[in-house]
């Protein structure tokens, strides 16, 4: 059944590493060949032996709409026509930033880049442009993309600065950057007693990269108050979060404002984009107005901010969606709980708007090392494989989170639990 996908990854490692232009789509985690992709159709993918999956992942979370919505894609068409890319100004970047801007309270202007590591790069440099200070705090398990700051492992222990996670970081790259637990207000506060220079903290604050953990209200209002003390910045990244979790990103939901915002594939709707925004006077301090210095070729990309802003425009006017999809989140997982209680696995399930997580576990996990611990990769990775089987594209590893579309109904909701609960009586 995956005979086309597994003569197209052996071609695919003849020229590109590991068959792959990012890690995790190898299926390294889980074992097995990667479907290779022809097209997708709403709720569905179809690789290229024919085969169709209900898509649980929606290209990491861009497309709320599901694949090929007919809007967006007219919008991207309409737009082409016009020219690719101008490296110069255009109506559509101050449209799209409008719309971003009038969603949260506290920030008035957006800087567009090309991805989600662009931005929490861009703004870790305007949080150190800003502040004069050198050092990040930066949380375990939390991914923010793979500059070299943030390539980073737990050095001689928590809370003091870390070791490069990756050859090619020098070290010298990583003695800025503090690591410490997700979760845990004593080891955060220890990193500010560790160091006096601290630019910022840069935090998912409804974390998607290890697994779904979301961060507690008290550890976020900690963070707010340590860096008010310190006189450094708070940088929420909501590349996954943002018009995701809910309209207004994580911010809508939880009670502790950023000072940075940093978006990301979520506002290209499937197109490069990402964006970091703030106050006026905080981005007042951005080339060409101020003096950190930032740039782009391709931002603003007109293509891309096109797509974005028919997905953002459609969001808005439509903002019961969020509630639509939270239930269609709610449904799966408390079904997949459901079978899983009946077959005796431990199972641990979670919702935000219309990301999910799921974990092998038979607690709740609150940080990367309880994610580590608690959390039967070995039964993951059977779950996954078997699932594909069925037709069910799941994200393949458990350090991932899950996104609902509009598109997946609640057939295909019910068919993958069904299929799930046959799994588990042989996992
Ligand atoms: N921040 C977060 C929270 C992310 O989830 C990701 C990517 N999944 C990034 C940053 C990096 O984005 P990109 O892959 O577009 O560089």
């Amino acid at each position: 059944m995956f005979d086309k996908s597994i003569s197209a990854y052996d071609e695919a490692c003849k020229v590109i590493p590991g068959g792959v232009d990012s890690p995790v789509r190898a299926f390294k985690s889980v074992g097995g060949t990667p479907p290779f992709i022809q097209r997708g159709e709403g709720a569905y993918l179809f690789d290229v032996d024919g085969n169709k999956y209900v898509d649980f992942v929606q290209s990491w979370g861009p497309l709320i709409f599901g694949h090929c919505d007919k809007d967006i894609e007219e919008a991207v068409i309409q737009t082409a026509k016009n020219g690719l890319s101008f490296g110069a100004p255009t109506e559509l970047e101050t449209q799209l930033a409008t719309e971003i801007v009038e969603m949260y309270d506290y920030i008035d202007k957006v800087r567009f880049v090309s991805s989600g590591t662009e931005a929490t790069m861009s703004a870790i440099r305007l949080a150190r442009g800003v502040t004069g200070k050198n050092d990040i705090i930066k949380f375990e398990g939390c991914y923010h993309g793979h500059s070299d700051s943030l390539l980073v492992q737990a050095g001689s222990g928590m809370a003091t600065f870390g070791a490069p996670s990756s050859p090619g970081v020098p070290a010298d790259l990583t003695k800025h950057t503090l690591l410490s637990e997700y979760n845990n207000i004593e080891n955060l506060k220890k990193c500010f007693e560790n160091s006096s220079d601290i630019a910022c903290i840069i935090i998912e604050p409804i974390a998607g990269n290890m697994g779904l953990v979301p961060a507690s209200d008290e550890f976020l209002k900690v963070c707010r108050e340590l860096c008010d003390e310190h006189g450094a910045l708070l940088i929420f990244d909501e590349v996954m979060t943002g018009f995701r979790a809910s309209l207004k990103g994580a911010s809508g939901i939880l009670k502790t404002q950023g000072d940075i915002i940093t978006f990301g594939k979520v506002i290209g709707a499937g197109m490069p984009v990402g964006a970091f925004a703030a106050s006026k006077e905080i981005m007042g301090h951005l080339s060409p107005e101020g003096t950190v210095y930032q740039a782009g070729t391709l931002s603003g990309n007109p293509v891309a901010m096109a797509a974005g802003l028919t997905s953002l425009r459609k969001l808005k006017s439509n903002p019961e969606i969020y509630e639509t999809l939270n239930a269609k989140a709610v449904k799966l997982v408390s079904g997949l709980k459901e079978v899983a209680i009946k077959n005796n696995i431990g199972l641990q399930v979670d919702t935000r708007g219309s990301m999910f997580g799921f974990f092998f576990a038979d607690k709740v996990p609150t940080n990367f090392k309880e994610v580590s611990e608690f959390c039967d990769f070995q039964r993951f990775g059977k779950f996954h494989h078997e699932m594909i089987k069925k037709g069910f594209y799941f994200a393949c590893s458990q350090y991932e989170a899950g996104f609902m579309c509009t598109e997946i109904s609640d057939e295909d909701i019910e068919a993958c639990i069904s299929a799930a609960d046959e799994i588990m009586k042989n996992l």
